[in-house]
């Protein structure tokens, strides 16, 4: 049944992983019905579990959308599904939603092939891990035409804490990389400082009580400590188990460095983060959430 304007769309969700899986079944207990695929197996029988329609290809999941939203690894399998896939299977029309975290290359790539063959698209990459896909509360920043734009907003207000319009194609991802560079490098300058802290004799404790109403306030310090207990939900207290992986970390700094060098931008500290944080995953800690990288600058890894 439909309400005059507000219509209850037909949704298919590609990638139903980490993030993907959340998100899907938050827009399951919103919309009409959410047709979902994934490679493997398991991650669409959980998503069915939360309300999704199992379907056994992205042809057979986009075939009846109104909207498709991707959420796959990288910019590889995007451009991979996007074109073998989605585009010549989903009906004419249809808002196509990218909401990995991809190479600005790739995202206006795919962006130009679905335009060509008459679709409407947007890039709309996340800021928040699981925990926010799950309960709703991404940020999400888009790349699309002005004109798009509403209707982008009002098929990922249900998985959404913001939705903010960064600019044209691709203007999403690079939101994302610029974003995602700033927080690779706060996070470690709140880890010098408590290293710096720690070898000065002062109380880790005190430092932040400090540091928290001064000028070195951040989030990485304040919402985020990777020292553990002055912040009870920051993944420090629970050996860095969890929260946003080193390894998905060091992916954002590479993308980051990429378009960096593509546009001729100088980033010294988000190419010394990136060597750092290539450093760190390169021991074994890609598992490890981001903050982690405390133990690293400590010297203390074997606490790890
Ligand atoms: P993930 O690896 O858990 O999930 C990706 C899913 O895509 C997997 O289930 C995989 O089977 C599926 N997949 C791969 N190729 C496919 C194909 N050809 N067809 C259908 N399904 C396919 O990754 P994730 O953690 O959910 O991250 C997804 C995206 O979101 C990435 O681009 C990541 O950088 C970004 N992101 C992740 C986080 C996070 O905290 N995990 C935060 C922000 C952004």
């Amino acid at each position: 049944m439909t309400h005059g304007t507000h219509a209850l769309k037909k949704v298919a969700f590609i990638g139903l992983g980490n993030m993907g899986a959340g998100m899907a079944a938050n827009l399951a207990k919103q919309a009409l019905s959410v047709a979902a695929f994934d490679l493997d197996p398991a991650a669409i029988a959980l998503a069915a579990a939360k309300g999704c329609v199992a379907h056994d290809s992205t042809a057979a999941a986009v075939a009846d959308a109104d909207i498709v939203i991707t959420m796959l690894p990288a910019g590889r399998q995007v451009r991979q599904v996007w074109s073998e896939a989605i585009i010549p299977n989903a009906r004419t029309g249809t808002l196509l939603i990218d909401c990995s975290t991809i190479d600005i290359e790739s995202a206006r790539l795919v962006h130009d092939a679905a335009s060509k063959a008459g679709f409407r698209s947007a890039d709309a990459p996340v800021s928040g891990g699981v925990m926010a896909a799950e309960s709703g509360a991404l940020t999400f920043m888009v790349g699309c035409d002005e004109a798009v734009f509403d209707d982008v907003k009002k098929a990922l207000a249900p998985m959404a804490k913001a939705v903010i319009h960064a600019g044209d194609a691709g203007a999403g991802q690079a939101a994302k990389a610029c974003n995602n560079m700033l927080l690779g490098i706060s996070m470690l300058g709140v880890c010098e400082a408590f290293a710096l802290a720690e070898k000065l004799g002062l109380s880790a404790e005190r430092f932040f009580e400090i540091a928290a109403q001064s000028s070195g306030q951040c989030w990485s310090l304040t919402t985020y400590c990777p020292w553990p207990g002055p912040v009870p939900s920051a993944p420090s207290n629970r050996n860095y188990a969890g929260g946003f992986l080193t390894a998905l970390m060091l992916k954002d700094l590479k993308l980051a460095q990429a378009a960096a060098a593509g546009c001729g931008a100088a980033t010294p500290l988000g190419a010394q983060a990136e060597a750092i944080y290539a450093l760190f995953d390169g021991l074994g800690h890609g598992e490890k959430d981001f903050s982690a990288i405390l133990q690293l600058v400590r010297g203390k890894l074997s606490d790890l």
